[in-house]
């Protein structure tokens, strides 16, 4: 291709040989031998570095740690970086309104055809992100990878019902099935094209995919049974691409295909992504680098333990992502050859936030994992909804969840349930059973689902 399209206020050509969209990404990059990504990695932490040098949120930081981005000359370096939380940008967003210090220096540089996301504000008030045009045209790209990974080709219809609104998930889906030439219906929530219309639509228009978050994958069938149609012979669809928030075995059970599994947030779109082999998620390594350190000291824990996700972002051009401590938990998995070709590094499954952790009878316990145990259950329909209550040394959780089953057999199915809790976490768990319906006033509310609320007399609620 010759001459700059710049139109977007960035030169397209350029993105598109440092981050390859699909397929050329799946032919190159994706199967690089480790010290090829290795190399790649360490130029764009090196130049990542010096350009975040010149934001006055790192900046001081990295002053008052005495820390120099030039003392970083290999990969084993970027744990010295200082590392931040949500905390850190909260109060910079409280100190510099409205966009924060790490931001606001941007105000009067930012490119045409930019745009602010805001986080969906599940831990907090929602924070506004500015991305400027080779930022939303990026998140594209990774977000369309996903789209090819799950098996969605050029051409293939997808009906996009993630809610539009000032959170990124929807412009994040948008922008991948762009990347990865799919058709698209926008449809968005169920509140603006009622369910029984996305049903209508994904019949009607040979629909390979939905995207959207894991429950309304099972509303649509649900819905579309009420309908008098089969999930699994009256439509087209081909996978999901997720993320299914730990449902996919209820996902595929009631569509009959594949549902995949991902990790990201706001700032970093689909940065991990799971392959047909399906166990763990690659992270995209040309793009980010991810680190998990201890609860505790922030330090690396060893490979293969439990800790925070440490995420540094190597291709923005607006903001900075470098250390950012997501508080969510997981684990590295060991780096090899996967069946699938490619050497990318994978992330076990997300496994819960370190900021809703309970410490019950001695044992760590996370929502999360409550979820994933409820989810696996046939005789709940997956939703949930966790409270810590009580003091001292008689704390308890207790699980709400919702069954289809008849009301005379809720009793029944909490003792069924309290047992595989039990047996996978280790500790009782109370276990109350709801009809559907019954958990919405409690989890909604986000863009996320809320699933935990701590009524103890220490806990947010009680301070
Ligand atoms: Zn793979």
């Amino acid at each position: 291709m010759q001459g700059k399209i710049t139109a977007f206020g960035f030169d397209v050509n350029e993105l598109i040989a440092s981050f390859p969209p699909p397929p050329a990404f799946f032919e190159t990059t994706w199967l690089a031998e480790p010290e090829q990504l290795a190399a790649l990695q360490l130029s764009r932490v090196k130049e990542e570095l010096r350009r975040t040098a010149a934001n006055p949120f790192y900046a001081r930081r990295w002053a008052e740690a005495s820390f120099d981005p030039d003392s970083v000359v290999s990969l084993a370096d970027l744990p010295n970086v200082p590392a931040y939380t949500v905390t850190d940008v909260r109060e910079s967003i409280a100190k510099h309104p409205p966009y924060g210090e790490h931001q606001n220096f941007l105000l009067g540089d930012v490119a045409n055809a930019g745009r602010v996301y805001f986080s969906d504000g599940s831990t907090g008030k929602a924070r506004p992100t500015i991305n400027v045009g080779w930022d939303v045209e990026m998140y594209g790209v990774i977000t369309g990878r996903a789209l090819w990974l799950a098996g969605l080709r050029p051409g293939d219809m997808v009906l996009n019902a993630w809610t539009y609104g000032p959170h990124a998930a929807a412009p994040f889906a948008d922008d991948g099935a762009r990347w990865n030439g799919c058709l698209q219906i926008t449809a968005s929530s169920g509140a603006v094209t009622p369910t029984v219309k996305q049903v209508e639509l994904m019949r009607d228009y040979q629909v390979r995919s939905v995207l959207t978050f894991g429950t309304h994958l099972l509303n649509l069938a649900e819905t579309a049974e009420s309908m008098g149609l089969d999930p699994k012979k009256d439509f087209s669809i081909k996978a999901f691409p997720g993320p299914s928030a730990g449902l996919a075995p209820k996902i595929e059970n009631a569509w009959g295909v594949d549902a995949y599994e991902s990790y990201g947030f706001n700032e970093v779109a689909y940065m991990a992504i799971e392959c047909p082999a399906r166990d763990g998620l690659h992270i995209q390594e040309d793009a980010f680098i991810a680190e998990i350190v201890d609860i505790d000291t922030g330090e690396p824990v060893p490979e293969g333990e439990l800790g925070q996700i440490v995420v540094t972002s190597l291709w923005r051009r607006g903001g900075s992502t470098v250390r950012f401590n997501s508080g969510d938990l997981s684990r590295l998995l060991p780096r090899q050859q996967c069946a699938c070709g490619s050497w990318m590094r994978k992330l076990d499954y997300f496994q819960g936030r370190s900021d809703t952790m309970v410490k019950l009878r001695g044992t760590n316990v996370w929502p999360e994992a409550i979820g994933k145990v409820v989810a696996d259950s046939p005789l709940s329909n997956g939703e949930y909804f966790v409270v810590a209550h009580g003091q001292d040394h008689r704390e308890e959780l207790t699980v709400h969840v919702e069954s289809s089953r008849q009301a005379g057999e809720f009793g029944a199915i909490a003792a069924e349930i309290a047992i595989q809790l039990k047996t996978h976490l280790g500790v009782r768990i109370n276990v109350e059973v709801a009809p559907v319906g019954a958990l919405d006033k409690l989890t909604s509310g986000g863009a996320k689902k809320k699933r935990f609320e701590d009524r103890r007399p220490g806990g947010p609620a009680g301070r």
